[in-house]
C-alpha cells in the first residue's frame, strides 16, 4: 500500500471553483480535501503554499509508439514525458504504423497491444482502437471489444487505411448502441485526392502546399457529414482534432439540433498558425499535421469554442515523429510526408500560458478541459478531479514560473518540438499518480511500468462540460 501523503497549502482547483486546502493522500486515492488538515496526521508532506494543486492531466489524443528491438524504450520514455508534462493518464491508438499489432482482429488486437504495452508505462495508460478497412469484421466485433475495457474507436476518412461512410454510419450505430463512441478523423475525401492532384499536376510539390490541399471547407464538409450520420443513429460522435472556424460552426448547429457531437481540439491550433508554412521546406516538414494549422481567425474562433462549451476538450494528437527519420520524406512531395507531430509533454503549459495567462480562458475551465471532461467522456470514472474517493493524480504548479520550451529540455521520443522558442508562463513542479510522486521538483522519479492499464466503460447521459 502507499504510504499517507498530505499536499498542504495550496490552491485546489476543481472545474466548479477553487478553493485553498490542503489535499490527504491515501491507498493512492483523495481521503480529504480541507482547508486545514491536522499537524498531528502522520503522513510524509508536500508543500504546496502558493501553488496550484490541478487533477493530472488525461490526455485521450496520442499515436505513442509502441516498444520494438530497435527501440525498447519509445513507449516508456513518452509515458516519462507526459509525466514531465503534468499528464497522469494518456490514451494511445493502435494505428497501422506505430508498431502496433494488427492481427484483423479487433478483440485479438486488444489482447496483443496490452501484452506488448505491459510493464511499459510510468504513468496510467489506456487503448483506443483503430478501424481500417484491413480487419475481417469490425463491426461485428465492437460489442466485444467495449466489454473488455476498450469503448472508443478511431475511424479516418481519409488516408489508405480510411473507411467508407457506409462502415462509419455502420460503426457509429453499433459502438453507440453497445456503450461505445466512435472518435471521427474529419475530412472530405474526394475534396483533398481534387486538391492534391491539382496541386502536384502543377508541380506545387513542396511541404508547405500540404495545407492547400486541406483548406477549412474539406475539414467542414467531412465534419458535417459526419454529425448527420450521428444525428440519425442518435449515437455519440466525437469530432478529433477540430482546427477551424468552419468546422467549429458545424459543431455549433449540431448542438443546437440536439446531436450528441463532442468536439476536440489541439495545443498547436491553439498556439500556432498557418505562418509556419513560411519556413524553409525542412523546418516547413515538421507541420505537416492534419487537418493543418490555420488562419490567426480560426485560431481565435477555437478559443471561443473552448470557452463558450462548444468545444469539449483538448488533447494533443501527439505523433513522436522525428525529423530525422519519419519527415524525412519532404524531399519527394508534400502528400508522401508522414503526419503529425510531438506534444504530449507540452499540453499544459501550452494551454495554462496561451489560455489561461492570457486570460481567454479561467482556470476552472482549463481544469475542465484537461482533466475532468476528458476522463468522464472516455469513461475514467477515478480520474479528473480532487474529489474524495477518486485516484489521487495531482499535479503541482508553479502559475508564476518563466521558461522557453525547447526540444532539447524536452524528454518525448521526436527530435524536435512544434513549440521551439515559444516563451510561456508557468511550470510543473511535481506530478502524483496514484498517491506515488512520478515526479517530484522536477525531476523523475518514477518507475518503469508503474502505470496501470484503464479499463473503461463510458457513462451516456452524465457528460459534465454541455453548458
Ligand atoms: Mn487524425
Ligand atoms: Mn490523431
Amino acid at each position: 500500500m502507499a504510504e499517507r501523503l498530505i499536499v498542504r497549502g495550496g490552491t485546489v482547483v476543481r472545474a466548479a471553483g477553487r478553493l485553498t486546502a490542503d489535499v490527504l493522500v491515501e491507498a493512492g486515492r483523495i481521503a480529504a480535501v480541507e482547508p486545514r488538515l491536522p499537524d498531528s496526521i502522520d503522513a510524509r508532506e508536500v508543500d504546496a503554499l502558493g501553488l496550484l494543486v490541478l487533477p493530472g492531466v488525461v490526455d485521450v489524443h496520442t499515436h505513442t509508439r509502441l516498444a520494438s528491438d530497435e527501440q525498447p524504450d519509445r513507449f516508456y520514455e513518452d509515458s516519462v514525458a507526459a509525466a514531465y508534462g503534468g499528464t497522469t493518464t494518456f490514451l494511445a491508438f493502435n494505428n497501422p504504423g506505430t508498431g502496433s499489432p494488427r492481427t484483423g482482429s479487433l478483440v485479438e488486437d486488444v489482447v496483443a497491444w496490452r501484452a506488448l504495452t505491459k510493464g511499459d508505462s510510468a504513468i496510467d495508460y489506456g487503448l483506443s482502437l483503430v478501424i481500417t478497412p484491413d480487419e475481417r469484421d469490425a463491426v461485428a466485433e465492437l460489442p466485444a471489444v467495449i466489454e473488455a475495457g476498450v469503448p472508443t474507436f478511431k475511424a479516418f476518412m481519409v488516408y489508405d487505411f480510411g473507411v467508407s461512410d457506409a462502415t462509419l454510419a455502420e460503426a457509429m450505430r453499433v459502438a453507440g448502441r453497445a456503450g461505445g463512441m466512435l472518435q471521427v478523423h474529419c475530412e472530405d475525401r474526394a475534396a483533398l485526392r481534387a486538391n492534391t492532384e491539382r496541386l502536384l499536376a502543377a508541380g506545387q510539390t513542396a511541404p508547405r502546399f500540404h495545407a492547400d490541399s486541406r483548406p477549412p471547407p474539406v475539414e467542414a464538409a467531412g465534419t458535417r457529414r459526419a454529425i448527420a450520420l450521428a444525428e440519425q443513429s442518435g449515437a455519440p460522435l466525437y469530432v478529433v482534432h477540430l482546427s477551424c472556424a468552419e468546422a467549429l460552426e458545424e459543431v455549433r448547429a449540431g448542438l443546437a439540433r440536439d446531436v450528441p457531437v463532442f468536439a476536440e481540439t489541439c495545443p498547436h491550433y491553439l498556439a500556432l498558425d498557418e505562418s509556419c508554412y513560411e519556413l524553409p521546406d525542412e523546418e516547413c516538414a515538421c507541420y505537416v499535421i492534419s487537418p493543418p494549422l490555420r488562419s490567426p481567425t480560426d485560431r481565435d474562433a477555437l478559443w471561443s469554442g473552448l470557452a463558450d462549451g462548444t468545444l469539449a476538450l483538448v488533447a494533443t494528437d501527439h505523433v513522436p515523429d522525428r525529423r530525422s527519420v519519419e519527415k524525412q520524406d519532404w524531399r519527394q512531395s508534400f502528400d508522401r510526408i508522414s503526419n503529425g507531430g510531438p506534444g504530449i509533454e507540452t499540453l499544459l503549459s501550452v494551454v495554462y500560458s496561451e489560455g489561461v495567462a492570457r486570460g481567454r480562458i479561467t482556470i476552472e475551465r482549463m481544469v475542465d478541459l484537461l482533466s475532468t471532461t476528458p476522463a468522464q467522456l472516455f469513461g475514467l470514472a477515478n480520474k479528473g478531479a480532487i474529489e474524495v474517493g477518486r485516484d489521487a493524480d495531482l499535479v503541482i504548479f508553479d502559475p508564476a514560473e518563466r521558461r522557453t520550451l525547447t526540444a532539447r529540455e524536452l524528454h518525448h521520443t521526436s527530435d524536435y518540438t512544434p513549440y521551439e522558442g515559444m516563451a510561456v508562463t508557468g511550470g510543473v513542479l511535481s506530478v502524483i499518480v496514484r498517491g506515488e510522486l512520478v515526479i517530484r521538483d522536477g525531476h523523475f522519479v518514477g518507475q518503469r511500468g508503474y502505470g496501470s492499464f484503464q479499463p473503461r466503460r463510458l457513462a451516456p447521459g452524465s457528460y459534465s462540460s454541455r453548458s
